[in-house]
């Protein structure tokens, strides 16, 4: 039972004070589907109950530090977990959907050379509660408009917190909980190859996008470690397994670093990689330059969308959003790091 799972303290409490099972249920529905953040907003609660609660299990284990807003619509919020992290998360507004990135760890060991978060190293894993919370508050910010679609791309690596990451996920998907429809929730990964194939056995239909960043294996070990983990052969034959499993599309996020990727060399070679009709290229303008990298021009990165597409690829080039509170949804930078994040969105189609 998904509310049992989320909520073990709430469970226990419910047990020990010989509350009716029922009770769990509606707790689990008060703060996935009517988003409390305080027990005393649980008004179909009894008092007794809603004091109980409020003394051992809170109601928000997040807090919330801050709004920004963007002047394209854009709304960045800044958390501090109970034991004083920072970490972010990101609402997209794009034609008609409100996209919700979230953070999966406090950092990220992965150390990707472009991005910020990669540059804090690894704090902690988040928890279910605290991965999923970032969508209440943002759903509860934008209400009465409603979070179209979630996406897994914010801090951290998401497959190295696999059991809390996909606990989190399935209460947004839960028809008891948050009930987001999975195609409108996809998961971002560096390329963990033995996890993109437990997520292709998964049973829910979510998304899967896989950060590549360039066609070649040499050029990928300089820009991401984890290349030197599992080879670009490697990785295509988990995102071949993970296709050939699920039929769904696989999308690979590609952010264009001037001069190290963005050549036609590298449209090329991707036209060659990505070689089946569900394969799909989503393409990323670099916003950032405080890590040595940057970004291609306008021109050139519609030049090599345009070389993808002639060569066959299913290709996007996505608009960077959010630039003016430094919130390009993927990598978030914590506020104190250097700079601003580097990161593709994938809405879905
Ligand atoms: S790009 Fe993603 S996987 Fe790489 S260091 Fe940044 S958060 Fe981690």
């Amino acid at each position: 039972m998904k509310a049992a799972e989320f909520l073990p303290e709430a469970q226990q409490m419910i047990a020990e004070r010989g509350e009716p099972a029922y009770r769990l249920r509606q707790i689990y529905g008060a703060l996935t589907k009517s988003l409390v953040r305080d027990w005393e907003e649980a008004t179909s609660l009894p008092k007794h109950l809603r004091e109980a609660l409020t003394e051992e299990v809170p109601a928000a284990v997040l807090d919330l530090q801050r709004v920004s807003h963007a002047t394209d619509g854009t709304r960045k919020y800044l958390f501090h977990t109970h034991d004083k992290h920072a970490i972010e998360t990101v609402m997209i507004p794009e034609r008609g959907r409100n996209t919700v990135c979230i953070s999966t760890q406090v950092g990220c060991a992965m150390g990707c050379k472009f991005c910020a978060t990669g540059l804090m190293g690894i704090k902690r894993n988040l928890k279910a509660r605290e991965i999923a919370e970032q969508v209440f508050v943002a759903a509860r910010d934008i209400a009465p408009e409603r979070v179209s679609n979630v996406v897994v791309m914010g801090m951290g690596e998401p497959m190295l917190n696999y059991e809390a990451t996909l606990r989190a996920l399935k209460v947004l998907n839960d028809g008891d909980g948050f009930n987001l429809a999975a195609r409108h929730i996809a998961l971002s990964t560096s390329g963990l190859v033995d996890k993109i194939r437990r997520f292709a056995d998964e049973p829910e239909q979510f998304h899967l996008a896989i950060s590549l960043h360039t066609p070649f294996e040499e050029e990928r070990k300089e820009i991401m470690p984890i290349a030197s983990r599992h080879s670009i052969p490697e990785l295509m034959d988990a995102a071949r397994y993970y296709v050939d499993t699920t039929r769904r599309k696989l999308f690979f996020e590609y952010t264009l670093l001037a001069g190290v990727n963005d050549q036609m060399r590298h449209a090329n070679a991707l036209a060659d990689l990505l070689d089946h009709p569900l394969y799909h290229l989503n393409l990323l303008r670099f916003n950032w330059t405080d890590t040595g990298f940057s970004a291609t021009s306008k021109r050139d990165a519609k030049e090599f969308l345009r070389r993808a597409r002639e060569r066959g690829l299913s290709a996007t080039l996505r608009p960077s959003r959010g630039e003016d509170i430094d919130a390009a949804c993927g990598q978030l930078a914590a506020k104190d790091l250097r700079g601003r994040p580097a990161v593709p969105l994938v809405p879905l189609s």
